[in-house]
């Protein structure tokens, strides 16, 4: 990798710091590496946003930040790790527990660390990855189907929502809502017609 000294943006800079433990700092006060953060922020970041990635959702908790997909990024400035978070459905009560979650774990690992929300682009249920639906089918919870488009004007209709949910322990395709809410607001109580089990759904916004 090519050195690029200077490149770092003030308070980046390990020239005069060599006396710090995490020493990235190379014998002769040189940087290598990223142009944009030294060796030794490079490596907070990539904890921090490990830390970041593992804090579980309270009320799915078997998914993660990562997995819900509402780790925006993590940054530096200066000297200090942001972690942005955009709230999943608004009024969300998980998202304060998770921030408090999240900024504990951060200070625990002796990180300077702030939790920043970013609210545009605004979240999707399309956002929760791969593993994340994976993770809801394993627990008899049936993922989000796409979203809706967004931009245009949004239907609203006093019948319950019809969906294709598909059942997470048989497979069925035809189950039948029996509740517009279930253990929290985000998810909606089904029953499989096929197998007769009730299960969740985690509704798609
Ligand atoms: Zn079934």
């Amino acid at each position: 990798m090519v050195s690029r000294r200077g490149a770092a943006p003030p308070g980046l800079r390990s020239e005069g710091r060599a006396t710090r433990e995490c020493g990235a700092v190379k014998g002769d006060g040189e940087v290598g590496g990223a142009p944009e953060a030294s060796e030794d922020m490079v490596s907070v970041l990539a904890l921090a946003r490990e830390i970041a990635e593992s804090v579980p959702d309270p009320e799915l908790p078997m998914l993660t930040l990562a997995d819900l997909g509402i780790l925006r990024e993590v940054s530096a400035d200066g000297e200090r790790v942001i972690v942005s978070l955009t709230p999943t459905y608004s009024g969300c009560p998980a998202l304060a527990e998770m921030r408090r979650d999240l900024s504990r774990r951060l200070a625990a690992a002796g990180l300077d660390a702030e939790v920043r929300t970013v609210l545009s682009p605004a979240w999707s249920s399309d956002w929760i990855t791969v593993a994340g639906r994976r993770k809801l089918a394993a627990a008899g919870i049936a993922p989000p189907l796409p979203a809706p488009p967004r931009g245009g004007p949004v239907p609203l209709a006093l019948a319950p929502v019809r969906r294709d949910v598909t059942c997470p322990q048989c497979a069925a395709p035809d189950a039948e809502q029996t509740a517009a809410f279930g253990a929290t607001a985000c998810r909606a109580l089904y029953r499989c017609a096929a197998c007769g089990e009730p299960f969740e759904y985690v509704k798609e916004i």
